[in-house]
């Protein structure tokens, strides 16, 4: 099977390097505005804007007029190419979101960008990209070193199972990072090795996530202590920048901090993830997680909620591939599946719990239990009633693939709360669900 993965690395390059790094990312920065500047003439004018082509025609045509613009051939004729192809993109997705054919929120019409206050970034496309090793090879800049092992992707570039299609080179926090996008065959087992087995997920802000398997072994990933403590550090960090006056370089440094630190947890956190999400997918044929509403939730104001909610929709899109590859399904619960206010043993759902509620206590059927293992134990039930369901109708054993129809999400991901089956009628188990919303 033929899969797109990225592979990200932290670079580690020398100061000359770094000026190079910067140089190109100020390039893509300058052609992105060159170019909406452009688009934005003609559409006063004509009504229309230029699309990416023509945007690299006229950029080609100009750089060379223009004495002004001879410091262009300093950088990689990559950069400000994709930074057209990128501004492309930015207005045909705000057509789309204009017009109503685009998902989640509307998009703003694309914005000037400022040094420092945007997201410093380039992509190769073409030219000499590889990687052997401690280093990676881009065009123009030459080999970098890599602060980590970048021998998986060699390993396979080398036995020809993976082609790099693109190279995008970024800054978080003064620390720069290639990402490549590769084609990588991957094999597929037609089946997963432990076919049977399931497990119900809950992604928590204190515990990275709580499960319930079939065999009714609760497992609890709390995370590293290093990211208990690099979360302290950026509560405290938080606070001080906040009483930093505005303007001030005391606050800028506080920011720059801050930003550090923010960047720390994010990557222990992924980190951390990856590692349980693997072993989860390795583990279990089936993965029953909640559909969650990222969009929605990243606006909460409480630090530690914000920087758990950016991690779960990587989470979720971990378990999708991952369980993919290993042969296995994700089943997603319905956004609105109550599973922290439904009684894992008598299936009571409750009008109102309280965030603050730690432990669920059920006034049916009098079970005291931990809020997340109940949730969790609830998402297994979705998995369980899935092969019951299909099991019913004499299809396959497999839970969660052949009777559910996927919808928008990467290959494998099914949706519990919005399934069909093959001749369209809804089954018990999935009434039941519609019922508990
Ligand atoms: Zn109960």
């Amino acid at each position: 099977m033929k899969v797109l993965q990225a592979y990200r690395f932290a670079l580690d390059p020398a100061p000359a390097q770094e000026r190079m790094l910067r140089s190109h990312a100020g390039a893509a920065r300058f052609a992105w505005n060159w170019g909406l500047a452009r688009c934005m003439q003609r559409h006063a004018a004509e009504g229309s804007w230029y699309s990416g082509i023509d945007l690299h025609k006229l950029w080609n045509a100009e750089k060379k007029a223009d004495t002004a613009l001879a410091w262009w051939d300093q950088n990689s004729k990559c950069a400000y190419q994709e930074a057209f192809r990128d501004l492309d993109r930015a207005l045909r997705d705000f057509i789309k979101s204009r017009k109503g054919e685009r998902k989640g929120r509307r998009l703003g019409f694309p914005r000037f960008k400022k040094r420092g206050r945007c997201r410093d970034s380039f992509r190769f496309t073409t030219g000499a990209i590889g990687c052997a090793g401690t280093t990676v090879t881009l065009p123009r800049l030459g080999t970098i070193r890599t602060c980590e092992s970048t021998r998986k992707l060699a390993r396979r570039l080398d036995s020809g199972t993976a082609r790099i299609l693109s190279a995008t080179v970024s800054r978080t926090a003064q620390r720069w990072f290639v990402s490549f996008t590769a084609e990588v065959d991957r094999a597929v087992p037609p089946r997963h090795a432990r076919p049977g087995t399931a497990i119900g997920i809950d992604l928590g802000v204190k515990t990275l996530l709580t499960g319930a398997d079939h065999a009714g072994h609760i497992i609890a990933v709390t995370g590293p202590r290093a990211l208990r403590v690099s979360l302290r550090r950026l509560r405290r960090a938080s606070r001080a920048h906040s009483r930093k006056a505005r303007g001030s370089t005391n606050r800028r440094k506080a920011a720059a901090r801050l930003a550090r630190l923010h960047a720390r947890v994010a990557s222990v956190r992924a980190d951390a993830l990856h590692k349980a999400t693997s072993q989860l997918a390795r583990r279990y044929e089936t993965v029953v997680a909640e559909d969650l509403n990222v969009a929605g939730m990243t606006r909460n104001r409480r630090l530690a909620r914000a920087v758990a909610d950016a991690g779960f929709g990587a989470a979720v899109r971990m378990l999708g591939y991952k369980t993919t590859r290993n042969g296995g399904t994700l089943v997603l619960a319905g956004r609105w599946y109550p599973s922290s206010k439904t009684c894992s043993g008598c299936g009571a759902v409750k009008a109102k719990l309280a965030l603050s509620e730690r432990t669920y206590r059920c006034h049916g059927c009098g079970l005291v239990i931990d809020r997340d293992v109940n949730a969790a134990a609830n998402l297994l039930g979705l998995a369980v009633s899935g092969t019951e369901r299909i099991n019913a109708c004499g299809g396959t054993v497999r839970p969660g693939t052949t009777g559910q129809v996927p919808v928008n999400q990467e290959p494998g991901t099914a949706h519990a709360g919005k399934t069909g089956t093959a001749s369209g009628q809804p089954l018990a188990a999935t009434r039941e669900l519609t019922h508990a919303h």
